[in-house]
Formats: structure tokens, sequence, C-alpha cells
């Protein structure tokens, strides 16, 4: 009996304890962590799109260096920020996913993408024939206005839906635009077009535009109508 009525004595006396210390702590300081990376992005108001779904995956590219750089470019950030409506588009695209596969999930490979990240990677690309894959600091890319998304699809038990080359893959096989030539030469499968027109399917409905040369890429909105609703995110 003692037993249990200790036990009923020191919870309540924890419930306390939280309600009276938690409010203190948190109005001493902010209560989640937010990287520097991620502040810069949250202050110019853009939102992390696993606030809004957490089923959503989100590996940053840049985040490591296993991408075409070979250079980790974020130092602390580590999650997709987008602009509030294009993250509920995101969403969408996430719930008719669903729905035609309930077992699959979309993954961010890349979001909003700050001019000081836009100058590393076109400083590495500049003088090389992948430059044309980059936009030069001149031209505001549309990751730099927080429009643009960069994702693939994760199967029922967490791999990557084979969509016949890697993300981030800078090369005539990742064009879209190539598809049809790819598969009759058979460098492309059915399967893996398959895949890419699953991806597109649900990025379509939830109103998002791709690209003709890279498989991963999704637009919001045109350039004319993200220059005159947004600013590019540029300060460090
Ligand atoms: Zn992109």
């Amino acid at each position: 009996m003692k037993k249990y009525k200790n036990t009923c004595l020191f919870i309540p006396s924890r419930l306390i304890l939280i309600v009276i210390f938690c409010p203190l702590i948190c109005f001493s300081q902010d209560c989640t962590t937010v990287s520097a990376e991620a502040m810069q992005l949250k202050s110019a108001g853009l939102v992390d799109v696993r606030d809004l779904d957490s089923t959503i995956a989100v590996h940053l590219l840049y985040a490591g260096e296993n991408n075409f750089m070979g250079v980790q470019m974020y130092k602390s950030l580590r999650e997709a920020y987008l602009q509030a409506e294009v993250a509920n588009m995101l969403v969408l695209a996430q719930k008719y996913l669903k729905q035609i596969n309930p077992g699959c999930k979309l993954i961010v490979y890349d979001a909003a993408r700050p001019q000081w990240a836009q100058v590393i990677m076109w400083n590495k690309v500049k003088d090389t024939p992948m430059k044309k894959y980059v936009s030069s600091p001149g031209r505001i890319s549309m990751h730099t206005y927080g429009v643009a998304v960069d994702l693939g699809i994760l199967s029922r038990d967490g791999m990557e839906l084979d969509m016949g080359t890697p993300v981030d893959f800078l090369g005539a096989l990742a064009e879209p635009r190539n598809e049809a030539k790819f598969l009759a030469s058979g460098e492309l499968s059915r399967e893996q077009i398959k895949n890419r027109e699953l991806l597109r399917t649900v990025m379509k409905k939830a109103g998002f535009r791709g690209i003709p040369n890279e498989w991963w890429h999704f637009e919001a909105l045109t350039r004319t109508e993200a220059q005159k609703k947004y600013v590019p995110i540029s300060a460090k």
C-alpha cells in the first residue's frame, strides 16, 4: 500500500514542477532547437515542411558530401523549408501519392536554397559542362525563391524508387525529355519511367510543374509569379 501511495504522490509532484518550470524555461529561450541556417529561412517566412506533414521524408543532399559537387554545402540545415503555399502543395502531393500507393512517401532532397548556397554551387560548376544545370548568381534560382523542390519517392520498405539515375545525376539519362529515346535503347526500363511518372502525376495534381532536364525538380510557380510574390533568400 505504501508503495502505491508514494508513487501517486510522486507523479503529481513532478507534474507540478514541470508546469511551474517549463513555461519559465520556454519564455527565457527558444524551446525548439533551430540551427542558424534554418533560422535564416524561418525568419524569411518559410516553413519546415515536416511541421505540416511529418510523414514526408527529408534527406538534404547538400547536408553531406554525397552530391555532384562532393561538398557539404549546408553546415547545420537538415530540414526542408519552403514558402508556406508551396509546402501546403507538397502536403497535397504526399496525400495523392498515398491514395495511389499507401506504402509510398515523398522524400525531399533539397528545397529552399539561400543565395549564398547557390553561389557555392555555381563556383563549383562554372568552368565545367555541368554549368548548364545550375543557375548563375545573376539568374536567381527558383530554389532561392523557396518555390522549387527536389524530390523522389520511398517505397513501403524505405528504399528509394529506381528512377534510372541517382538524384543529382547531371546528364542526359536524367532528363525527362529523353525518356522515350532511352527506353528504346534499353538504357531506361519501363519500370524506371513508370516510377518517374508516378512522381510527376502526384506533383502535377498538387499544382507543381516539372522541368525537361531533371526528373527530381519541380516548381510551384512560374518565374514571373515567384518574382512578384517573393524576395530571394539572400543573407547568410
Ligand atoms: Zn532543383
